[in-house]
């Protein structure tokens, strides 16, 4: 259910109406849009019919809303969001290229990954401390010592940070020390973490599962903005098909299709996407080119060393390529780079 307020309507009708909401044992998000204020409404109602709020003074209907999606929706929210994180805006008309190691590993190797970020033009890091490994014996992540380094690395170089979470224990942490918590693939449809991300009040980046459908990526967001947390950015990865050339199979098509319905950011990640290096450029542009917000690449400066997905990083060199490429791209479509903070 949504109930969508006249364009004039005042902060003391919307408070009138969120407290009915309430009244009524339902959870109330009211989502402010540039030309009017949609009040989403979310919990199964025990009393009277929310359609009743239709007669109250500025509202100007009430939508009921068939999908289970209502939060992620654009009918809830006609405009774009933009999800602040560490002070850079992803969505809307910049576009921003995340790089960083899968793994952080050690001060010096991130620190060394980080530079060649920044200098190539990237405008956040992303770097993983707690890793869900296919194999139990595989490197697993430094956990809370990785956090410090990403962390120390970001004062360092002016790059907000991106890093998964895997269970309870590791979201608070995360929170704690990152600017934005990744959801992983393997984790998209762990409710319970969905939930803990949705009650912190840090941006989430929810990676699409490797066989999830388009409905189950907005319901699993869903969960995360039912609890009261609307920064929520979407990452295509990839899917599991026949095609045995890569990895995965990058799904771009789903960049138009989340657009249509959904006013969330969307990124593509084609370093999982494909799990080849030499393909991660152009399908970096083609990302750019079909409408994504930006993309997320791995990238390392000893590949060959690397303890996890070495064959798919790129060197720092080809990420300022990658940067620049995009860069174009976007000028094309009508979009630019965003810029990256002032290094101090
Ligand atoms: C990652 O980004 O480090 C990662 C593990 O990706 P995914 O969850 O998409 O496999
Ligand atoms: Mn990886």
């Amino acid at each position: 259910m949504l109930v969508v307020m006249d364009a004039g309507a005042r902060p003391e009708q919307i408070e009138v109406v969120v407290r009915h909401i309430e009244k009524m044992g339902l959870k109330a998000h009211p989502i402010p849009g540039a030309n009017r204020t949609a009040i989403g409404i979310t919990g199964s109602a025990r009393t009277a019919d929310p359609e009743v709020l239709e007669n109250f003074p500025g509202v100007k209907e009430v939508i009921r809303v068939s999908h289970g999606y209502k939060l992620v929706s654009r009918e809830a929210k006609p405009d774009d969001t933009i999800v602040t994180v560490g002070g850079v805006d992803v969505g809307g008309n910049g576009i921003v290229v995340i790089g960083g190691p899968c793994a952080v590993e050690s001060l010096d190797q991130t620190r060394a990954i980080a530079e060649g970020i920044k200098r190539g033009g990237g405008q956040l890091l992303r770097g993983g401390a707690y890793k869900p490994r296919t194999s139990p014996y595989s490197f697993q992540g430094l956990g809370e010592r990785g956090l410090e380094i990403l962390a120390r690395v970001r004062e360092e170089f002016e790059l907000p940070i991106i890093t998964e979470a895997i269970d309870d224990e590791s979201i608070a942490l995360v929170a704690q020390y990152a600017d934005c918590i990744q959801i992983g693939a393997r984790n998209m449809q762990n409710y319970s973490l969905l939930k803990s991300a949705g009650r912190t009040r840090k941006p989430v980046l929810l990676k699409r599962g490797m066989a999830a459908m388009l409905d189950e990526l907005l319901l699993c967001a869903e969960y995360i903005m039912a609890e009261g947390n609307y920064q929520v950015m979407l990452c295509e990865r990839g899917v599991r098909t026949f095609a045995d050339h890569t990895r995965n199979t990058v799904d771009l098509s789903i960049v138009p299709a989340i657009k249509r319905i959904s006013h969330l950011p969307i990124l593509v990640d084609p370093s999982h996407g494909t799990g080849k290096r030499n393909k991660v450029l152009p399908m970096s542009r083609a990302a750019i080119a079909i409408g994504a917000d930006g993309v997320l690449v791995e990238v390392h400066h000893k590949p060959e060393e690397a303890l996890s997905d070495g064959p798919q990083a790129i060197l720092p060199d080809e990420f300022a390529r990658l940067v620049r490429e995009c860069e174009a791209v976007a000028q094309v479509v009508g979009r630019t780079l965003q810029p990256a903070l002032a290094a101090s």
